[in-house]
């Protein structure tokens, strides 16, 4: 794809404003009581099952397709393959930020990334945990995996992830 400057500039200010919005979650999480954690562990376990579950079932594939791909799908150059979007820092939402969050640190997001239309974090490969990815991280999969995988099981965990995410409320977390 070549990039208007338009385009590297709508890219740039939405990629500040996640970055933003990112800092803001931590600083949400940051304020939380002992019952807040506790409310967000409760439900933490359940969406990080879920993700280490499809992570089991998708990473032979992963690891048999990806290192040679010549698409990166975490890489703004295929906006129509890819997952990656500037308008947010790896994919998160306050909410799985938090779920994700709860009980561990994250790798620091390298911003230098964005120069080059990278996810901030992308270094040979994604820097997360394989359970502490976001729900448009992880319900992605191009034509090349959906080929190889066990989509209706894929599915049905999405499915779990999804119900998981819905359930969960910021008022309950800020008691
Ligand atoms: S998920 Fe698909 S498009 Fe993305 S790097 Fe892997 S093989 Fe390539
Ligand atoms: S968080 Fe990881 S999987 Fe998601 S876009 Fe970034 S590098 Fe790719």
């Amino acid at each position: 794809m070549i990039e208007t400057d338009n385009q590297k500039n709508r890219i740039t200010s939405d990629f500040t404003k996640a970055i933003k919005e990112f800092e803001l979650y931590e600083k949400f999480y940051r304020t939380l009581s002992d019952n807040g954690i506790k409310y967000l562990k409760s439900l933490s376990g359940k969406y990080k099952q879920i993700l280490s579950n499809i992570q089991k079932i998708i990473l032979p594939s992963i690891k048999r397709n990806c290192p040679t791909c010549n698409i990166n799908c975490c890489h703004l150059s295929s906006p129509e393959l890819s997952i990656y979007v500037a308008g947010t820092v790896g994919g998160f939402s306050i909410v799985d930020y938090l779920l994700i969050r709860c009980d561990t640190v994250l790798p620091e997001p390298y911003y230098d990334n964005v120069e080059k239309n990278l996810c901030p974090f992308w270094k040979d490969g994604c820097v997360l945990p394989v359970d502490c990815r976001s729900y448009l991280c992880i319900q992605y999969f191009c034509d090349k995996l959906r080929k190889e995988l066990d989509m209706t099981l894929v599915s049905k965990y999405l499915e779990k992830a999804k119900l998981v995410l819905n359930k969960f409320s910021i008022g309950e977390c800020m008691v």
